[in-house]
């Protein structure tokens, strides 16, 4: 027998416990350990409230959740009730999938002021995640400033823009909901440090900005290259270039009727957030594109009134003490996800914030090889001796921890269902502490 140890129930944790199964077939024990009571990282936490279609991948992960020789174990937050040392000791592989849930700061003067928030928490506002819940961005203001050039900056800009009747079907949480129906949004402006040609954004996203009840993207022709350079871009991309073009000719008169514009600011890299107490405005610095296509600034700067900044411009994996980490890329330093004899990292935890929900397949299941090749088949009935979950029990019961177990989810999850207000498929629960209660026994 075999036991794994994996540290984060998003895709890459369960696409990392499916390939486990495979591999070791029924000679392998997996404990999921995530520091929430829900499963599933960032398809709860992260995905569009109005992408339910995206978040279904979750049903793929409840197939593995409910297989005999795999277990969830939730509310466990590993550095802080348990450390690395001791699941090492523990079980015979552990793996990192702690994904990136901390935001690459605006590292500006004035990025401080209230008002000015990084793309985790106001995204984990608006999907209920109980560290953000209580954030309460003030959306009073006619001007929204966000700053990136993704897919996050595009999910954000259409939460901001969307009419209450335009989330149903969306899980989106009645907190924000309630707020957003309040906002008093005119004008979003998306700031992008270079050009039309060097943007993040898939087709789906960009063009799902160009159907919105009350809004209406804007782009500056000026802005975009020539038709024929377009030439050169693989398909999505040109797409998406596609897409810009469209919007830079939406005639005024269409505008008009739209409450909100969404302007693409391109060659505009913020240098300066302004206010008194609270976040007024951006300076922005006017930039072009050197010979290799990076962006470099004229000098020439202006003000975009702001009452609410979010800057969408990635994430960083946190260090977790006795793990080997790499400060610039804000993740852990491992070698095609092997970081010490018997620990591994995967998904965003090992390559950073980058690739879809898909990306994090293949990197399970490669990673799985190497476990496999390092841990062997060999002499699995003998077993190496751990003590695996039942070590793992002992341990967190000494600590007063209070495992949250798959079941138990799977009654929050009924509960969540069950309150949900009409044309919603589910009411979250923000708290953790309520969620816990939920158990009854
Ligand atoms: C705003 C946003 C929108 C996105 N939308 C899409 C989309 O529409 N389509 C798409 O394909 N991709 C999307 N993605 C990308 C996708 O979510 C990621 O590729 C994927 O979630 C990464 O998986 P992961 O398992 O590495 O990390 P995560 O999904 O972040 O999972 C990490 C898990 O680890 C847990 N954890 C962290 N630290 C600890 C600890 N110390 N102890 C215990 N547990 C811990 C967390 O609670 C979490 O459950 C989006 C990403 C973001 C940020």
């Amino acid at each position: 027998m075999r036991h794994i140890a994996i540290i984060g129930s998003g895709p890459a944790g369960y696409y990392t416990a499916e390939a486990a199964q495979k591999a070791f077939g029924q000679d392998v024990r997996i404990d999921i350990i995530d520091r929430l009571p829900t499963p599933f990282g960032l398809i709860r936490f992260g995905v569009a409230p109005d992408h339910q279609s995206i978040k279904a991948v979750a049903r793929r992960y409840e197939k593995v959740a409910l297989s005999d020789n795999v277990r969830f174990c939730g509310h466990v937050s590993v550095g802080q009730d348990i450390s690395i040392a001791e699941l090492q000791a523990l079980y015979d592989a552990v793996v990192l999938a702690t994904g990136a849930p901390h935001d690459r700061l605006l590292d500006l003067p004035g990025s401080d002021l209230a008002g000015v928030y990084g793309s985790a928490a106001f995204v984990g506002w608006y999907n209920g995640h109980p560290d953000f819940a209580d954030l309460d961005p003030p959306l009073d203001g006619r001007d929204v400033v966000i700053v990136g050039n993704g897919n996050v900056a595009l999910d954000v800009a259409r939460i901001l823009s969307k009419t209450v009747a335009e989330f149903d079907d969306s899980d989106i949480v009645g907190h924000a909901l309630a707020a957003l129906e309040q906002a008093n949004t005119r004008r979003i402006t998306i700031l992008g440090r270079r050009g039309p040609h060097q943007i993040a954004m898939t087709p789906k996203e960009l063009g799902e900005l160009g159907r919105l009840e009350a809004a209406s993207p804007r782009v500056d022709p000026a802005d975009l290259p020539k038709e024929a350079a377009d030439a050169q871009l693989e398909p999505g991309m040109r797409k998406s270039v596609t897409l810009l073009r469209e919007y830079a000719v939406i005639p005024e008169a269409h505008r008009a009727t739209k409450k909100v514009s969404i302007d693409f600011d391109f060659f505009a890299s913020p240098v300066e957030i302004t206010g008194e107490g609270r976040v007024e405005a951006v300076r922005v610095e006017r930039t072009r594109l050197d010979a290799d296509n990076r962006s470099v600034g004229t000098g020439e700067t202006y003000d975009i009134p702001a009452a609410l900044v979010v800057s969408c411009i990635g994430y960083r994996t946190p260090p977790i003490e006795g793990v080997p980490y790499e400060q610039g890329r804000g993740r852990f330093a491992n070698e095609q996800g092997r970081i010490l004899p018997g620990l591994y990292c995967v998904g965003w935890a090992r390559r950073g914030p980058t690739g879809t929900i898909g990306t994090n397949r293949p990197d399970g299941y490669e990673l799985v090889e190497r476990i496999f090749e390092d841990i062997g088949a060999e002499d699995m009935g003998a077993g190496s001796g751990k003590a695996g979950r039942a070590g793992l029990d002992a341990l967190l019961e000494t600590r007063g921890v209070d495992l949250v177990t798959f079941a138990d989810w799977q009654k929050i999850d009924e509960a969540e269902i069950a309150r949900a207000t009409s044309g919603h498929p589910r009411e979250k629960f923000v708290n953790v502490e309520d969620m816990i209660g939920l158990r009854g026994d």
